[in-house]
């Protein structure tokens, strides 16, 4: 029996799903039973049948998973699949942020921990970003933890008072002019589609600035070839899957994120037997204050 047929009857013995982040590698992505950003894969967490969830990809988006799906068992193939951004900030400075600013509403991405969701006001994705910052009426709106997307969303509405933390995430920022000049320069021919998780100077190039969902809708609607520029994940699925298109990658040795490729065929098979991974735990009190930036999202995104 291949591992492949190994893995599908050992989830059906066990009432397990594999949801796999799109920026897992293929051989991963081949085995889900769904893909998707962390946002699309929590969503759907509350309709699935089955018990247990095998999520490829890093811990934060575990923790959205059970936020919005307590009832589910959601296990992390890795423990040690972080997400450097994510975790780049101690919740207690935005506590002491909101206490000194108490009329600042506090706004962060989606790619933060349950922790940091706790102090929060509301959540946003980088396809909600714009959108729901602009519903927002406060004297300053304390955007965390991505310079970059908050960056880009500050350069759009003008009128916020928009204040920016230095976080970023270490794999998109890493991005240089340079880079993208190259990749244009080589394909002078493709439209390029971008992550705003990469540095303004680098953007300002791009034909479509979206999350990455937008960014694959963008590519297979495209007639002419796109520059995929985000984490090579997206590219390295999207080539093989539209074979009559022409997808490039963007810097394809530097947008590589190491914790989102920890995950092998193998330590599925394990984590199915019972022999690795961890059972994600989130106490019930952190799990609710998390959970009202998320619903404030839900209600403002709409
Ligand atoms: S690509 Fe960046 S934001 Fe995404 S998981 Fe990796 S470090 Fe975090």
């Amino acid at each position: 029996m291949s591992l492949k047929e190994d893995i599908l009857r050992l989830k059906q013995q066990t009432d397990t799903l594999i949801m796999a982040h799109t920026y897992q590698p293929p051989e991963i992505i081949e085995l889900a039973d769904i893909t998707g950003d962390s946002f699309a894969l929590a969503k759907k967490a509350r309709n699935i049948q089955q018990k247990n969830i095998i999520l490829c990809g890093v811990r934060f988006m575990a923790e959205s998973i059970k936020i919005l799906a307590p009832e589910k068992t959601v296990i992390l193939p890795a423990p040690d699949a972080t997400c450097p951004m994510a975790e780049q900030i101690d919740p207690m400075r935005v506590k002491d942020y909101k206490e000194k600013n108490p009329n600042a509403i506090v706004v962060a991405y989606i790619n933060t921990t349950a922790a940091l969701k706790a102090e929060c006001d509301v959540c946003v994705t980088s396809s909600s970003a714009l959108t729901i910052i602009d519903k927002l009426d406060a004297p300053e709106i304390l955007f965390i933890p991505d310079k970059n997307l908050g960056g880009f969303v500050k350069k759009k509405l003008p009128d916020k008072n928009i204040v920016l933390w230095d976080g970023y995430c270490p794999i998109h920022n890493a991005l240089t002019e340079e880079d993208v000049l190259q990749a244009k320069k080589a394909h002078p021919n493709a439209l390029l589609a971008m992550h705003p998780e990469c540095p303004a100077d680098c953007v300002k190039h791009a034909d479509l600035i979206g999350s990455t969902a937008e960014i694959i809708r963008f590519a297979k609607e495209s007639d002419r070839p796109v520059i995929i520029g985000t984490e090579r994940g997206v590219a390295d699925t999207l080539i093989p899957a539209c074979p009559g298109k022409t997808f490039y990658y963007l810097a394809k040795e530097k947008l590589i994120c190491p914790d989102m490729k920890k995950i092998t065929p193998e330590l599925v098979r394990d984590v199915l037997l019972g022999k690795a991974g961890e059972t994600l735990e989130l106490p019930e009190e952190l799990r609710l204050r998390a959970k009202k930036s998320i619903d404030a999202m839900l209600r403002l995104g709409e």
